[in-house]
C-alpha cells in the first residue's frame, strides 16, 4: 500500500513521523474519515468543511489547500486500486521540541492513507448489532474531531470484551452517541428520534444526510437527547457513520428489538442512503 507523507507518497514501511510530533505526544491533531464507493468519494465537500472547523477550533493551519487534498485523496484511491473502502486523512499541529504550549512555528503534518473495506455487503449490516451502554468520559468539545480518542477506543474493547458490538455512551442519564458513530432511535410510533447538534457529540456527515433523507421520506425526526430506558423500549435502533453508513441495532443491554432482526425504517434508510451516496460520489 501507498500513504501519503507530508508531500510524498510512499510505501507504508517507508512512510514515517517524527517521534516529536504532537499528534503522537499530546493527541494535538484532527482527522476525517470518508467513505470509498466505485472508486469514488462520499460527501467529500462535507468532509473537508469539517475538517476546517476541526482545525480553525484547535487554532491550527492546514498544510494544503482543500482542493490538493481532494487531489491527493483521488490519487492514493488511483494508486492502491480502491474500489470499496475508507480514507484516512489525520493533520497533526507538526514537529516542536516538548512543551504543553503551542510552537511559535510549526508546520502541520498530513497524512493520509486508504483501507479496502466491504461496505456495502458488510455481514455485520444484514444481521445487526448489540451494544452495552456505558459512562461517557470523553471530554465536553466532542463536536471537534481529534485524534484523542482513547476513551472510545476503551468503551469499543470493553463492549467487545463483553460480547456487544460497540457501546452508546450515556451523560447525565442520556445517551450521546456511538464509540465512533451517531445513536437512533425509531419510536413505537415511527418517529426517528436522534441527539440533537451541541459540542457534546460529533455533526455526522452521515447523520445530515440521512435525517434530510428521512425527512424527504414522509418520516418524523426528532433531534433530541433519549434515555437508554427509552432506547430499550423503541421499536428500532441504529447507528450512522461514514464507514457503516446506516446500521442497524438489534439489542441494547440485555433488551432485544424488533425480534433481533433489522426493522424496516432502517433498512429503509441504509438503502436510501447507499443510492443516494453512490448517485452523488465523486
Ligand atoms: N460520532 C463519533 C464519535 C464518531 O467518531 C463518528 C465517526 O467517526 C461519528 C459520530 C459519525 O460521523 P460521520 O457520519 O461524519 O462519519
Amino acid at each position: 500500500r501507498v500513504v501519503y507523507v507530508n508531500g510524498d507518497f510512499v510505501r507504508e514501511k517507508e512512510a514515517k513521523v517524527s517521534v516529536f510530533d504532537r499528534g503522537f505526544l499530546f493527541g494535538d491533531g484532527v482527522y476525517e474519515v470518508c467513505s470509498v464507493l466505485d472508486g469514488k468519494l462520499i460527501d467529500k465537500d462535507a468532509h473537508l468543511a469539517r475538517l476546517g472547523r476541526s482545525l480553525e477550533s484547535l487554532k491550527m493551519n492546514c498544510p494544503a489547500s482543500l482542493e490538493d487534498i481532494t487531489s491527493i485523496q483521488r490519487e492514493l484511491i488511483a494508486k492502491n486500486g480502491i474500489v470499496e473502502g475508507t480514507i484516512y486523512l489525520q493533520v497533526t499541529r507538526g514537529v516542536a521540541d516538548r512543551d504543553f504550549n503551542f510552537p511559535n512555528s510549526v508546520t502541520p503534518s498530513l497524512v493520509i492513507f486508504t483501507q479496502k473495506k466491504n461496505l456495502l455487503n458488510d455481514p455485520i449490516a444484514g444481521k445487526g448489532i448489540s451494544v452495552i451502554t456505558l459512562p461517557d468520559i470523553r471530554w465536553r468539545r466532542r463536536d471537534i474531531k481529534t485524534v484523542m480518542l482513547l476513551p472510545a477506543s476503551l468503551a469499543k474493547q470493553e463492549a467487545l470484551e463483553r460480547g456487544a458490538g460497540d457501546a452508546w455512551l450515556v451523560e447525565d442519564g442520556y445517551v450521546t452517541e456511538g464509540s465512533a458513530n451517531n445513536a437512533y432511535i425509531v419510536t413505537m410510533g415511527g418517529v426517528i428520534v436522534t441527539r440533537q447538534l451541541t459540542h457534546s457529540i460529533l455533526h455526522g456527515i452521515t447523520r445530515k444526510a440521512v435525517l434530510k433523507l428521512a425527512e424527504q421520506d414522509g418520516y418524523e425526526v426528532e433531534e433530541r437527547a433519549f434515555t437508554p430506558g427509552e432506547a430499550c423500549e423503541a421499536a428500532e435502533a441504529f447507528i450512522t457513520s461514514a464507514s457503516s453508513f446506516v446500521t442497524p441495532v438489534v439489542k441494547i443491554n440485555d433488551r432485544v428489538l424488533c425480534n433481533g432482526i433489522p426493522g424496516p425504517v432502517t433498512s429503509k434508510l441504509r438503502r436510501l442512503y447507499i443510492e443516494m451516496a453512490r448517485a452523488e460520489a465523486e
